[in-house]
This record gives C-alpha cells, sequence and structure tokens, in this order.
C-alpha cells in the first residue's frame, strides 16, 4: 500500500495535492476500502472535505515536503478503481486542450454517483429483434466503405492505427434516408469483429424509439445513457462498460467518455447539433474529444446528418472526410415541397395560405406540425409613446408573457413579474407585450380550427418527466392532429402521418449578433422541414416570414445545403471567423462592471503581446446580453489562423493574468466556442 497519494479535485486549480495514505488498518470510522490510482476519496481541502481523484501512488512525500505537514485522506469512496490510465490520458488531454484542470475534466468523464444503482434494461430476455430491412443501394455502398478497414473485410485488412492516423466518414443523406439503419449495420459489423461502438446522439433525440432499436438489436451488450437517469445508475454503466460487459453505449454528449475496450467505431448522429458542445467547464465539444479518442485508438470515426456543421463541410471539401452519400427518402416518402409566404400585414400568426394547408391536410386524415422557437405568449413590452422596453431586473433582456402563469417571465434567470396595465415609464395605455411565442400560437390555433386536437410541446409544457413521451405516443397514434412546438419538434422525430410542416416565423434567430446565426437557421428549417412527408410522396412545408427573399431563408426553402454552404464558407473566409480560424473565447462575470472591465481589459493586454503571428484579438467588449442574473458580462476573443499556437498565448496569458487576478471577477475559457451571446 502505496504511503502517499496525489489527488486532484473538481476545482480549478491545476496542481496536484499530495496527501498520506491511511496507516495499515484504517480505523473503524473511515471504511474499508483500501486507497488506490483510479478511486475516489474523501480529503480535507482548507476547511473542507472534497472529493478527489487518486491520480497516482507515491512511495514518498514529495521532495521539500515535510511528511508531518501532509494531511491524511478521510475515507476511500470506491471499492475498485473508477478510471484507468487510459481515462487519466483523456483527462489530461481535455484539460490540456479546454484549458481547465485534470479535477475538472475527470468530473466531466466520470458519472458523479457514490453507489451503483441498477436501472433498468430496456431489453429483455427473449425479445425478438424485428428484422431489419433489407439495404438500399446507396446504403450497402456506405456501409462497405465504413467496414473496409475491419479485418475480415473483402476490402482489405489494415489493423488499427494508433498514434494519430485514423479514418473519418461522414454519412451526408437528406433527411428520412436511412441514416439510422446504416449507423445500427456499422455498428454491428464492428461488434461482430470484436470491437466495441460509442454511439453519440443529441440531448433530447434519444427518443425511446432510438433506444429501443438498439436495446433490441445488441440485447445486453447496449446500454443507453440520458439525462434522466440518477448519477448511481450512471455509474454503474460506466462500470459495466469499464468491466468489459458492455459493447455499444449510446447517449448524449458525456457517452464520448465510455470507458469501453477496444474501442473501434464512434458514430455522431446529427454531427451538427449545438448539444454536443457542453455549457459548463470544461467546455469540451463531443466531436473534438470524439476526434482525440479515435487519435489515440485508431478507432474510426463515423458522422452524419442532412445539414453538417460548416466545420465538417469544409473537412469533406478538403477530401480529410470521407462522403458517403443518400440521396433519397426509403420508407416511401420523398423530399417535401417547400414555399415561403410573407407574414407581412396578416391579423395573428397563421396566414390563409397555412390555414388552408392545415385543413386540407387534416381532411386527408393526416397530421401537422407547426413550429416557432420562441415560448411564452407575446415576446417583448414595448410603449409606442415612450420608447420604453420592459427588461428583466437581473439581465439585460426582455421579458415575455406567459399568459398561462399570469407572469411577465426572463428566459435566462427565471424572474418573473405581474405585467403592467399601463407604461411604467410614461403611464401610456397603447404600451403592451408585442410579438409572438408558442403560447399565443396555440390559443389562435384553438380558436381557428376547433375540431382539431392540438398539442404544445415546449420547456413550459413539458414540466414533468414522461410528458413529452406521452404528447409523442399520442401523436404517433393519430390521436391528435397538431403538435405545436420549439426546436422539441424540430429534431429527429420520425412520424408517419405528418404531411405538413408549418413554420410559424423563420426569422426569429436571423438578427443574432452570431457569425453562426445563419448556419443555425438553415439547419433547423431544413431539419423541421424533413419531418414532412417521410412516408408518403405529398409532404408540405410552409415557411412563414417578414424577410422575403432573404437568402438564407431561400435556400433553406429550396433545401439547398450546397448553395448554403458555398454563400456560407466564401463569408466565413471573408471575414475571418471558423472554419477558417480558431477562437478562444474568455468570459468575464462580476457584480461590478467596472470589474469586469478591468480584468478584461487586463487579461487583453497580457495575451495582445503573445499573439502569435495572424492571430488578432476581438475586445474586450460588453458580451451582446451583457448582463444575466446581475451578473456583468464581458468577452474577449483570440483567433488565429491555428488552435496550437493559440493555445500558446492563451495559456501563457492566463497564468500571468492569474496572478494577481481580482477574485471578484469569474473568468471563463471556452475553446472553440459556438455560442458568442
Ligand atoms: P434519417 O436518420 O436519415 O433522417 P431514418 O433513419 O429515420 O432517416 O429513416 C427514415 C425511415 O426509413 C425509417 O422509418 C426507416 O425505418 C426507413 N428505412 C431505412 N432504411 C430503409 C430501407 N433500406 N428500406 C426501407 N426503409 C428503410
Ligand atoms: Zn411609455
Ligand atoms: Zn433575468
Amino acid at each position: 500500500m502505496a504511503p502517499y497519494l496525489d489527488l486532484v479535485f473538481d476545482i480549478p486549480a491545476k496542481e496536484r495535492f499530495t496527501y498520506r495514505n491511511f496507516s495499515e488498518d484504517p480505523s473503524p470510522g473511515k471504511g474499508k476500502n483500501q486507497a488506490a490510482f483510479g478511486k475516489r476519496a474523501m480529503a480535507p481541502f482548507g476547511k473542507r472535505e472534497l472529493l478527489g481523484y487518486i491520480v497516482a501512488e507515491r512511495a514518498e512525500a514529495p521532495p521539500g515536503m515535510e511528511p508531518r505537514a501532509i494531511r491524511e485522506i478521510r475515507r476511500v469512496v470506491d471499492a475498485e478503481p473508477v478510471f484507468g490510465e487510459e481515462d487519466l490520458a483523456l483527462a489530461a488531454w481535455i484539460s490540456g486542450y479546454y484549458l481547465c484542470s485534470l479535477g475538472e475534466a475527470l468530473a466531466a468523464m466520470i458519472p458523479s454517483g457514490r453507489r451503483f444503482m441498477s436501472y433498468p434494461s430496456l431489453y429483455q430476455e427473449g425479445d425478438i429483434a424485428p428484422s431489419p430491412p433489407e439495404l438500399s443501394g446507396e446504403q450497402l455502398r456506405a456501409l462497405e466503405a465504413l467496414c473496409a478497414g475491419l479485418p475480415e473485410s473483402p476490402a482489405g485488412s489494415e489493423g488499427p492505427k494508433p498514434g494519430g492516423s485514423f479514418p473519418m466518414f461522414y454519412l451526408y443523406g437528406i433527411t428520412g434516408s436511412g441514416k439510422t439503419e446504416v449507423f445500427l449495420r456499422a455498428a454491428q459489423e464492428y461488434i461482430r469483429q470484436g470491437k466495441s461502438v460509442i454511439y453519440l446522439v443529441p440531448e433530447i433525440a434519444l427518443t425511446h424509439q432510438a433506444a429501443q432499436a438498439i436495446a433490441s438489436r445488441f440485447g445486453p451488450l447496449a446500454a443507453t445513457v440520458h439525462s434522466g437517469m440518477s448519477p448511481g445508475a450512471r455509474l454503474s454503466q460506466w462500470m459495466r462498460a469499464r468491466r468489459g460487459e458492455l459493447r455499444i453505449v449510446a447517449g448524449p454528449r458525456s457517452a464520448v467518455f465510455s470507458p469501453l475496450r477496444n474501442l473501434g467505431l464512434i458514430i455522431i448522429d446529427e454531427e451538427h447539433d449545438g448539444s454536443y458542445k457542453s455549457g459548463n467547464t470544461p467546455r469540451y465539444h463531443a466531436r473534438q474529444t470524439a476526434m482525440r479518442r479515435c487519435a489515440a485508438s485508431g478507432a474510426a470515426l463515423l458522422m452524419g446528418s442532412a445539414t453538417p456543421s460548416a466545420e465538417a463541410w469544409k473537412l469533406m471539401g478538403d477530401g480529410l472526410i470521407t462522403r458517403l452519400n443518400l440521396s433519397r427518402r426509403l420508407a416511401g416518402g420523398e423530399p417535401p415541397k417547400v414555399r415561403t409566404v410573407s407574414l407581412e400585414g396578416t391579423q395573428g400568426c397563421l396566414t390563409p395560405e397555412l390555414k388552408e394547408e392545415i385543413l386540407q391536410t387534416a381532411r386527408m386524415g393526416r397530421q401537422t406540425i407547426l413550429f416557432l422557437n420562441r415560448r411564452g405568449f407575446a415576446y417583448f413590452y414595448h410603449c409606442p409613446a415612450c420608447g420604453f422596453e420592459l427588461t428583466c431586473k437581473h439581465c439585460s433582456v426582455s421579458l415575455t408573457w406567459h399568459k398561462g402563469k399570469g407572469r411577465a417571465v426572463c428566459h435566462y434567470c427565471g424572474y418573473s413579474e405581474a405585467p403592467p396595465r399601463s407604461c411604467p415609464n410614461c403611464g401610456s395605455l397603447e404600451a403592451g407585450f408585442r410579438g409572438f411565442g408558442t403560447e399565443m400560437i396555440e390559443e389562435e390555433v384553438r380558436r381557428t380550427f376547433p375540431g382539431l386536437t392540438v398539442r404544445r410541446v415546449d420547456a413550459d409544457s413539458m414540466g414533468k418527466k414522461g410528458d413529452l413521451e406521452e404528447t409523442l405516443g399520442l401523436f404517433r397514434s393519430g390521436a391528435v392532429d397538431i403538435l405545436l412546438g420549439t426546436q422539441m419538434v424540430a429534431k429527429g422525430l420520425n412520424f408517419p402521418g405528418v404531411r405538413l410542416v408549418g413554420v410559424i416565423l423563420a426569422d426569429t434567430g436571423l438578427h443574432l449578433p452570431d457569425f453562426r446565426a445563419a448556419e443555425r437557421t438553415f439547419s433547423l428549417l431544413v431539419q423541421v422541414a424533413g419531418r414532412a412527408g417521410r412516408y408518403f410522396p405529398d409532404g408540405k412545408v410552409i415557411i412563414q416570414t417578414l424577410r422575403m427573399g432573404d437568402p438564407v431563408i431561400e435556400k433553406s426553402a429550396a433545401l439547398d445545403v450546397e448553395g448554403f454552404f458555398r454563400a456560407e464558407i466564401a463569408q466565413r473566409k471573408t471575414l475571418g471567423f471558423p472554419p477558417f480560424t480558431r477562437l478562444i473565447r474568455f468570459n468575464f462575470r462580476s457584480r461590478d462592471p467596472e470589474r469586469a472591465d478591468k480584468a478584461a481589459a487586463r487579461l487583453a493586454a497580457l495575451a495582445g503581446p503573445l499573439l502569435p503571428p495572424g492571430a488578432d484579438m476581438l475586445g474586450p467588449a460588453e458580451c451582446p446580453i451583457g448582463i444575466i442574473a446581475g451578473n456583468h458580462r464581458r468577452h474577449l476573443i483570440l483567433r488565429g489562423p491555428a488552435m496550437g499556437p493559440l493555445h500558446g498565448a492563451a495559456s501563457t496569458a492566463l497564468i500571468r493574468y492569474d496572478k494577481g487576478k481580482d477574485s471578484r471577477v469569474y473568468v471563463e475559457t471556452d475553446v472553440d466556442p459556438v455560442n458568442l451571446l
């Protein structure tokens, strides 16, 4: 038993901390687990007690450290190690790339559960998997290319090539072209050859349907993880993967860390999806992390989408990713007919064209999806007399009127207040809420079509666990005519009955001060349009807009991915934005605006002289959303042609900044930011 242990904690401190192990026989109060590399232990830290990760065992105290001054760990949490050398190497990479501490990286990777909890498997002994469809020619060709590197494949017998090069594929197929089937077959092939597979899906898309398909194909070899699981249940799945009991793990972003043995393939479904980027430290991207895992193990990377990210699109263009095309719908559908309609001059939010199509669809006994990316009833409060706008007390954003709750609500911090009866500034009675959200659409749709059944799906209506499943189940069964909602209805849904998709207002995200606004709007519109006509060749989409003729909306309506990227990529190149440059963003938060300003200016002054050739700095500036929950927000963005040198500058600047930093300003680093608000 090693007398000393090095621990790291889920705190920003970059150091490893040495502790003394228990003496030979741990006293009763300390539990019976022995300390060892890879386990977690409770240890005194300052006046607190923290959960630490044992990253090394050591025979002697570190040089220069007085052995008697070294504190003893309190308790070992785990009976067996929860991480190994490979996981530690991945954590070290995360900490280097995303500029966080090793402890923060391990905390993001390893489920926080302390005890194992069983989780009911979707698979039941004796379940018979429905026989999969016969692959189309395109699907077969894609599958053959994907398996060409496997030893038993007829195309060749190159084994894995650890240490850098690994094959990257992109299954680029229109919505409904059967990408899922190719993913599942590829996974089967890799598993048959003794490899294991990680299957990543966007946060909310792991519907029961997808989980069920995976469970029934792979039986007890498969596990799905999702955000609704308890930490203990997640830890159990993690340990099953580690012990080699699982061969395929499906789940959102964090499933990329699954400690599967003999990793052969990582699949990233809907590669463009924003939920693959973490919103907290470490702000890792599952795609970047997957690339690193593949480089370390020689595993293949397979991404797929109908609307690739600009990054992936460029890599395909440069020939670094092999593109595999699926160009047809296979379940009897065809790409829908899309029409754009001006919303200008319409009373309410439904144009005559959209109303007519909804009626027509209902007469045919088919279903409609209505999409608007805005919650609540009315969007902002404006006074035409004095120009007053009602904003949150703690954030620099407008309050949204939620009629059902009878409150004006802040979507950023949750603050709410009773809506004013007249303008709080000048008393004008003309002041009021303008714009519309899903709640208002629901009211108008119910009023206009009293005979049709309507269900709304958004963060407000789907309060309880299981609400979403239930509503989607009702829609699938045909008991609901119109499904209405935010992004939640835009992604991944595969319903035979849907003939019509109506986009209430396509422009909501276009004006945002973020260079990805066009890309996001485009992929969202194409994805939501892709819900129509998957099983019958008469799908219709109506896109309502206040910006008739806007090129992004026109390209979306034409479902023209190539055309969109031709223009978008050219513009990114001109403006010097990713994928032509890389970014590192620093966010500063403080209760005190002056402190935030000073801190941002100080880091800028430190980073400026360190910038590598060709790099520059944007800001420091106030963030587009200047205040959230009482915190004043500033940012500074480093931009350069390559990540390596930019990293060097950023980390050196941060180290210098940390000496003498203002402890009342919180600084967060975001490498490859996807959100600049
Ligand atoms: P995507 O992920 O590309 O949007 P899906 O994987 O959801 O598309 O497939 C759309 C539909 O096509 C599904 O209902 C699926 O069962 C069906 N499908 C997939 N492959 C085939 C095939 N080879 N023959 C017939 N139907 C298929
Ligand atoms: Zn007023
Ligand atoms: Zn707020």
